[in-house]
């Protein structure tokens, strides 16, 4: 990375942004528009559209539109494929730009933001995009005077609704499979995070991609999310963000038209050290990356740290070690390991977070604390709390931030019960050495992920889901695609 070349993008002004409706930016209905308040100092950054519920129905009246007549879902599968090949090229091409505007807006170290925003946003449009005319339909075992077909058709309107802190990566996650099987998307991006997301957007349309396959509306959840939910004409919810709105969507669903809701939500992910781990000083090492990168801003973050009763100080010690050398501060140095809070909001509940633990009996070993306030931006020092009982709030609740709650383990059945006494299955890892232990492990630990003797980093070639109260469908992978295609079956007599 070339720090020069991020201090020039850092330094250009940003552009007020509109909505994308019908292949145009334009303002909300009334005027009306919000600030972006930059988490790197607090500074106003730019303005986008305050949506309304009317821009809202704008928009979904033209994704309709297009599906219905066909001007992307009835293109040949290669016309499909050549567009979203090329919207992946100008997204690597731009990676850099569209990476320096996603920091400005959310805080994530630069390092991590090129890498896990453009970087993995254009790969995953490419994966879809290749896998697109390899999606085939089936023939059924029937009678022999019948032929029973299974066609996989597109489902129509997509309304895909994005949280703040991976935006072009969790977006891509949904717009890949649901434009390559055809559908046109409504993309909701979140109020604190919206401006990269809705420069790919409009890349897609340089890409080709006819006005009114995507469109996007900037604005309050509450508002022109809301408006998205109760839709009569919205097929599929593809949702990632957190429980309460997830609630709300499945509410809004029933309301209106059972439209699918598919939910990814948060976590409480157990990192499980055994004494026997191949090797404790790089599984320490990774334990703190594993909750601190991105200030804890990550869903699958191993917040929950179980480690065995016989290591326990040790390993504690080594764990604070690698985070207090980790660099909190400006997210846009390439130096930094650890960036922004999102919001002001974020880092008061995260602070809040810190002291009912301490109100719970839980013992600050390192952090705690904002730091850096001269600069305006909201930062947090890498925090840990032992101590860290079954039942706390530190053990049970999301706080989405950089605070590692530790707990001890005496047996095997002890730390799966212990991982399993939340309401969340999202990820988890565990350190051993014996193979029956880590297969034991995988089995016995609900959740959509589980690591062994590594924490994150699973790429795009395997689905991300959650259990329980994370989630329901997977995003990545082919196994996403399923999300946005109906099966119709054809039963023909011959
Ligand atoms: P959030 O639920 O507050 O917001 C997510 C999106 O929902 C935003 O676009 C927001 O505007 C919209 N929204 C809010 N209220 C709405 C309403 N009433 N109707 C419709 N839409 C509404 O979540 P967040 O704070 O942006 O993101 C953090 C959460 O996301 C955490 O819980 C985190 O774990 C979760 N997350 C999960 C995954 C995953 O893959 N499972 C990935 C990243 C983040």
């Amino acid at each position: 990375m070339d720090q020069s070349k991020i201090d020039v993008l850092r330094a250009k002004e940003v552009p007020a942004f509109g909505h994308l409706i019908d292949g145009k930016q334009i303002p909300a209905s009334d005027g009306a528009t919000m600030d972006v308040i930059s988490p790197l100092d607090g500074t106003v950054l730019t303005t986008t559209a305050a949506g309304t519920a009317s821009d809202m129905e704008a928009a979904i009246a033209s994704a309709r539109a297009a599906f219905e007549d066909g001007r992307w879902a009835k293109q040949p599968p290669a016309a499909r494929k050549k567009v979203l090949m090329k919207w992946a090229d100008l997204i690597e091409a731009n990676a850099m730009e569209l990476a320096v505007l996603g920091v400005r807006d959310n805080g994530t170290e630069i390092g991590m933001a090129l890498k896990a925003e453009p970087g993995s946003a254009a790969a995953t449009i490419r994966y879809y995009a290749e896998a697109l005319d390899k999606i085939y339909g089936e023939i059924a075992a029937t009678p022999s005077d019948i032929l029973g077909m299974i066609h996989k058709e597109p489902v129509g309107v997509v309304g895909a609704i994005i949280p703040w802190n991976f935006p072009m990566m969790i977006g891509a996650w949904k717009l890949g499979p649901a434009l390559a099987m055809g559908n046109s998307v409504v993309l909701k991006p979140s109020e604190t995070a919206s401006l990269s997301l809705m420069r790919m957007a409009e890349l897609a349309l340089e890409a080709g991609l006819p006005a009114g396959v995507l469109n996007a509306v900037t604005g309050e959840g509450r508002v022109v999310g809301e408006a998205l939910g109760l839709s009569m004409d919205v097929d599929v919810l593809a949702f990632t963000g957190s429980g309460a709105t997830g609630r709300r969507l499945m509410e809004y669903a029933a309301r209106s038209n059972m439209k699918r809701v598919y939910l990814e939500l948060g976590g409480k992910s157990p990192n499980i050290v055994f004494a026997d781990a191949p090797n404790l000083d790089e599984a320490a090492k990774v334990a703190a990356a594993g909750i601190f990168r991105n200030a804890g801003q990550v869903c699958v973050a191993g917040s929950r740290l179980l480690v065995e009763a016989s290591i326990h100080d040790d390993f504690v010690a080594a764990v604070t070690k690698a985070a207090e050398a980790m660099r909190v501060g400006d997210p846009l140095n390439i130096n930094t390991h650890i960036g922004a809070i999102n919001s002001k909001v974020q880092l008061k509940a995260n602070l809040g977070f810190v002291d009912q633990a301490v109100e719970e009996g839980g013992n600050v070993v390192t952090g705690g604390t904002q730091i850096l306030q001269d600069t305006g931006g909201y930062y947090m020092a890498p925090t840990i709390v032992t101590e860290v009982t079954r039942v706390a709030t530190l053990a049970q609740k999301e706080v989405f931030g950089p605070i590692l709650g530790v707990t001890p383990f005496e047996t095997e059945e002890e730390a799966i019960s212990l991982a399993n006494s939340t309401v969340y299955g999202l990820a988890g890892a565990a350190w051993t050495a014996n193979l029956g232990r880590a297969h034991r492990m995988v089995r016995g630990v609900r959740t959509g992920v589980m690591h062994i003797n590594t924490y994150g980093g699973a790429d795009g070639t395997v689905p991300l889901g959650g259990v329980g109260q994370s989630g329901n469908g997977s995003d990545k992978s082919l196994h996403a695609i399923d999300k946005y295609v109906n099966l119709k079956t054809a039963w023909i007599k011959l």
